[in-house]
C-alpha cells in the first residue's frame, strides 16, 4: 500500500562518514533503503538523535549505533539512554541495535528487553540488513492501524463497482459536471470513495456495534477507561441526546448546570423532564467559574426540589440525573470524584459533558477530574460524552460517548435504542475511521506525551505574557502609565516551601502537579471566594486572557479595552479566538499546536497594543468596518473607538449587571416540553425584550457573551429578575451603537427598526 511509504527510519551512527569498514557499512544499508523506497534520516550524535526522533512521530524504525563515541554521546547521552527515551514515548517502533557480535555480553538486559533485535553490518551482506530493517517497519506500521479504519482501506483498496448508497459512487457522479469535477478534484479520491454506506458488510454496522466498528468501540473503551464506548457521528449535540433519552422519561426531576450546553435544554425538552439547577459562581472579570461543591450536597438539593413549583409531592420525588459541564468553557475542571461522592446517594446517574475536554484522562495533571476514571467504589452511573473532534484529532461530528456503570442499570440493548434515533441509518464513515484513529493515538503513552506537548506551549504562553507585562512596566514612565494583557492564572506557585512567581516556577512541576493551578479557596486571583479546597482546578491549556478595564476588586477602570474589539483585530489577523468575553477571551491549546504558534498570537498581542498607544485611524485597522459603517466610524482612531465602547459599557456598569443578571433564576411556571409544545402549536408570541417581563418565554435565550443562559423555555421574569430584561436591552441598544460587534443572542430573534436593532423573544399566549 503506498500509504505506508514516507515513513523514515532514523540511523543514529557516529560513524555514518567515516571511512571506516563500518562507515562504509552503514552508507551502505542506507543506500539500499533508499533504494527500497525508505527515506533515511541519519543524525550523528545521540541528541541529533533525540531531535530527530521528536520530530518525526511517524518514524518506522530505529537503527541506534551501541558504540556511539563520548562525543556523539554528548557527554551524557549514551545509547541505552536514548532507547529509554524512545520506549517511553513509544513501546512498539521497532529498535535495531548496531553493534559487533562480541560485544552482546556486555549489553545489559535492560536495554535487551526492549530492543527488537541486531544488526551486525560488518557480518551480513548490506542487503539482507536493510531487508530486515524493512520487513520490521512494515509490521510495524500494519501494526499501528485500529480495527477500523484498517478495514475501511482495505475496502477501498480493493476497489469493487457498487452497486449501493452514496449515489455518488466513489465520487464517479460528480465527475459527470465542472463543479462535481472540481468538488471531486479538491477531496481527492480516496476521500470520496472512503465514504461508503452502511450497505458494506465487510465494516459492520455502527448501529448494531457489529463487525469492525464494534471492535473500534471496545478499543476505544480500553483507551478511555469506559465500561462500554459508543461513537457517534452527530457530535456531542447527538451523544448528549442519547444519554437522556436512555435514561430520562417525562416528569423525571433532573439536577442540571445550568451552565450547559444547548444540546441538553433540548434533551430536556425532548424527554420532557424538570430541571433544577446549579448555579455557577462568577467573578468580578466576569468570567464563569464552577459550580460550587456545596451545591450538590444532598441537603441544598433537597431543597431545591421542596421550591420547585413544577413538582407536586416533592417529598416523594427522586432525582433521576444530574448533568454537569466539566471542564467549562472557561477551562475549568472539577473533582468529579468528589462531585460523585457528594452525589452518591441522590441520583443513579451522572452526565459529564466533556466535550471540552477528550484528553484528560491521557495526563496525570487531570487525575480525578473526569468520569471515566478509576474507583472502587460503586456510585452513581457515569456518562462522559466528549467532542473527540473539538480537543484530540478527529473529523467534525465526531463525538464519544463513555459510560462507567454504577448504580443506575444501563442495558446495552435498551440503550441502544436512543442511539439508533439519535444516528442516522447512513452515518459518516470517515467521521468513524477518524475516531479509531484519535483513539489508537491516545493508547499507550503516546496519549500522554501529545497532551503533555499542548501543556508544555500553553505554559511557556503563559510565563512569557507575564515576563512581557514586567518589561513593559519597566519601560515605561511613568511606570503607572503601563498597559499589557494580563492572563487570568495563579500569580505564586508554592515550589517546594518556596513561593515563586510563576515566571520562576519549574516547568515539570507547573505540568504535572494539579496543585500549581487548583481555586483554592486561600487564593485571591480566581475571585471565587467560598470554593472547596481541591475542589476546581484551572487547566492550563485554556488561557483567559484579560484586556483592562475591570479593576480587581470588579469596579471598572478608568481606561478599558473592551476584548471584543481584541479579538475582531486578531480575526482580521489570521487568529481565531475560541471565545470573547466582556473583558476577557480565550485561547486554547489543544494537541493541535506547534511549537510556535503562541509567537504569532504574542506578535499579533504587541501589534495590537502599538496601534492602539498610537491611536491608529480605523481605516487603517478595520478597513472593512469603515467601508460598511462611515458614518460611525470614519475619522477615528482605534483608541477612541476603545474609549467610547468601555465609556458605554462602564456607564452601564457592566460587570455589576452581569453579576445581577446571573444571581437570581426566573421563576419555572411550566416545563421546557410544555413550552416548546405552545412554541410549535403557535401558541406563542413574538415580544420584544423590554416588555417580557412577566411573560413566560418560550425558547432559551443565551447571550454571547457571557455564553450561560439567562432564560430558559417556561421561565418567567419577575421584579426579581428585572436585571434580565435590561441586561437584553442594553445589548441590544449597543448593538446599535457599535455595528460590527454586534452581540450574538441566541434564542431572539433579532428586528432592525428605524436603524435600531430590536430583540423578539418568543413568549407564551396568555
Ligand atoms: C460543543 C459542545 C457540545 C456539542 O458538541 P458538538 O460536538 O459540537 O455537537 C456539547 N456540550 C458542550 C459543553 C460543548 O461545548
Amino acid at each position: 500500500m503506498d500509504y505506508l511509504e514516507e515513513f523514515p527510519v532514523i540511523v543514529i551512527d557516529d560513524e555514518l562518514h567515516s571511512d571506516t569498514a563500518e562507515g562504509r557499512a552503514s552508507r551502505e544499508i542506507v543506500k539500499e533503503l533508499k533504494e527500497e523506497n525508505f527515506p533515511v534520516i541519519e543524525a550523528l550524535t545521540a541528541r541529533d538523535g533525540v531531535h530527530a526522533f521528536l520530530s518525526h512521530p511517524h518514524a518506522s524504525c530505529i537503527v541506534i549505533d551501541w558504540e556511539l563515541s563520548p562525543e556523539a554521546a554528548d557527554g551524557t547521552l549514551t545509547a541505552a539512554d536514548l532507547i529509554t527515551l524512545i520506549r517511553e514515548r513509544n513501546p512498539k517502533i521497532p529498535i535495531f541495535l548496531n553493534t559487533e557480535k562480541l560485544a552482546i555480553s556486555a549489553i545489559p538486559l535492560s536495554v535487551i528487553s526492549r530492543i527488537d533485535g541486531y544488526i551486525w553490518k560488518l557480518e551480513d551482506t548490506p542487503g539482507f540488513i536493510a531487508g530486515h530493517i524493512k520487513r520490521a517497519a512494515t509490521n510495524y506500521l500494519a501494526d499501528v492501524l485500529p480495527p477500523f479504519f484498517r478495514g475501511l482501506m482495505d475496502y477501498v483498496e480493493e476497489y469493487r463497482y457498487s452497486w449501493h448508497t452514496p449515489g455518488h459512487m466513489g465520487g464517479v457522479a460528480f465527475l459527470k459536471s465542472a463543479a462535481g469535477r472540481i468538488f471531486y478534484n479538491f477531496f481527492g479520491e480516496n476521500a470520496l470513495r472512503a465514504d461508503l454506506s452502511a450497505s458494506v458488510q465487510e465494516l459492520g454496522s455502527l448501529l448494531e456495534h457489529s463487525g469492525v466498528v464494534g471492535e473500534a468501540e471496545r478499543k476505544a473503551a480500553e483507551v478511555f477507561g469506559a465500561d462500554r464506548t459508543y461513537f457517534v457521528t452527530g457530535g456531542t449535540s447527538a451523544a448528549n441526546k442519547i444519554v437522556w433519552l436512555s435514561t430520562v422519561t417525562a416528569g423525571d426531576v433532573v439536577l442540571v448546570d445550568r451552565n450547559c450546553h444547548a444540546s441538553v435544554m433540548h434533551a430536556i425538552v425532548m424527554t420532557g423532564a424538570v430541571p433544577i439547577y446549579l448555579i455557577p459562581a462568577r467573578n468580578e472579570y466576569g468570567i464563569i467559574g464552577p459550580v460550587r461543591n456545596s451545591e450538590f450536597h444532598p441537603e441544598v438539593v433537597a431543597e431545591k426540589v421542596r421550591n420547585c413549583p413544577l413538582i407536586d409531592d416533592p417529598a416523594s420525588r427522586t432525582v433521576r440525573m444530574a448533568a454537569v459541564t466539566n471542564s467549562t468553557y472557561d477551562g475549568i475542571c472539577y473533582s468529579a470524584e468528589r462531585i460523585e461522592e457528594n452525589l452518591r446517594e441522590t441520583v443513579p446517574y451522572i452526565h459529564f459533558d466533556e466535550a471540552w475536554s477528550g484528553y484528560a484522562r491521557f495526563h496525570p495533571l487531570y487525575a480525578g477530574r473526569f468520569g471515566m476514571h478509576e474507583t472502587d467504589a460503586v456510585g452513581p452511573t457515569v456518562f462522559a460524552t466528549q467532542s473527540t473532534h473539538k480537543v484530540l484529532a478527529a473529523f467534525s461530528q465526531g463525538s464519544m460517548l463513555h459510560v462507567r456503570q454504577g448504580r443506575g442499570v444501563v442495558d446495552h440493548p435498551r440503550f441502544n435504542e436512543a442511539f439508533m434515533m439519535l444516528t442516522s441509518t447512513s452515518p459518516q464513515y470517515t467521521i468513524i475511521a477518524s475516531l479509531d484513529v484519535a483513539a489508537r493515538m491516545m493508547a499507550g503513552h503516546s496519549g500522554r506525551f501529545l497532551v503533555e506537548e499542548a501543556i508544555e506551549e500553553a505554559i511557556v504562553f503563559r510565563k512569557k505574557m507575564v515576563t512581557v507585562a514586567e518589561e513593559i512596566r519597566a519601560g515605561s514612565s511613568p511606570r503607572e502609565d503601563y498597559w499589557w494583557f494580563t492572563v487570568w492564572q495563579p500569580d505564586c506557585i508554592m515550589d517546594e516551601k518556596t513561593e515563586r512567581a510563576l515566571p520562576e516556577a519549574d516547568d515539570a512541576l507547573l505540568r504535572n502537579h494539579a496543585g500549581c493551578w487548583l481555586l483554592e479557596p486561600h487564593d485571591a486571583w480566581h475571585g471565587f471566594p467560598g470554593l472547596e479546597e481541591g475542589y476546581a482546578m484551572l487547566d492550563p491549556i485554556k488561557v483567559t486572557i484579560l484586556t483592562p478595564g475591570i479593576g480587581p476588586g470588579g469596579e471598572m477602570e478608568e481606561r478599558g479595552i473592551p476584548a471584543a474589539v481584541v479579538t475582531k483585530y486578531l480575526r482580521e489577523n489570521g487568529i481565531v479566538v475560541e471565545k470573547t468575553g466582556y473583558y476577557s477571551f480565550l485561547v486554547l491549546f489543544t494537541l493541535g499546536i506547534t511549537k510556535g504558534k503562541s509567537g504569532t498570537l504574542l506578535a499579533e498581542l504587541f501589534r495590537f497594543k502599538a496601534l492602539y498607544d498610537g491611536n491608529s485611524p480605523l481605516e487603517e485597522v478595520f478597513p472593512d468596518l469603515v467601508r460598511q459603517h462611515p458614518a460611525r466610524f470614519s475619522g477615528r482612531g482605534l483608541a477612541d473607538l476603545c474609549r467610547e465602547m468601555h465609556g458605554y459599557l462602564r456607564d452601564e456598569s457592566i460587570a455589576g449587571t452581569l453579576r445581577n443578571v446571573y444571581a437570581t433564576l426566573p421563576e419555572p411556571v411550566m416545563t421546557p416540553a410544555e413550552a416548546y409544545r405552545r412554541l410549535v402549536r403557535g401558541e406563542v408570541t413574538p415580544v420584544p425584550a423590554s416588555d417580557i417581563e412577566g411573560k413566560t418565554v418560550a425558547v432559551m435565550v443565551v447571550p454571547y457573551p457571557p455564553g450561560i443562559p439567562v432564560i430558559m423555555p417556561g421561565e418567567r421574569c419577575g421584579p426579581a429578575t428585572r436585571a434580565i430584561v435590561g441586561y437584553l436591552v442594553s445589548s441590544q441598544e449597543f448593538d446599535t451603537l457599535f455595528p460590527g460587534f454586534e452581540n450574538e443572542v441566541h434564542g431572539v430573534d433579532v428586528v432592525a427598526e428605524d436603524g435600531q436593532r430590536v430583540y423578539y423573544v418568543y413568549c407564551v399566549t396568555e
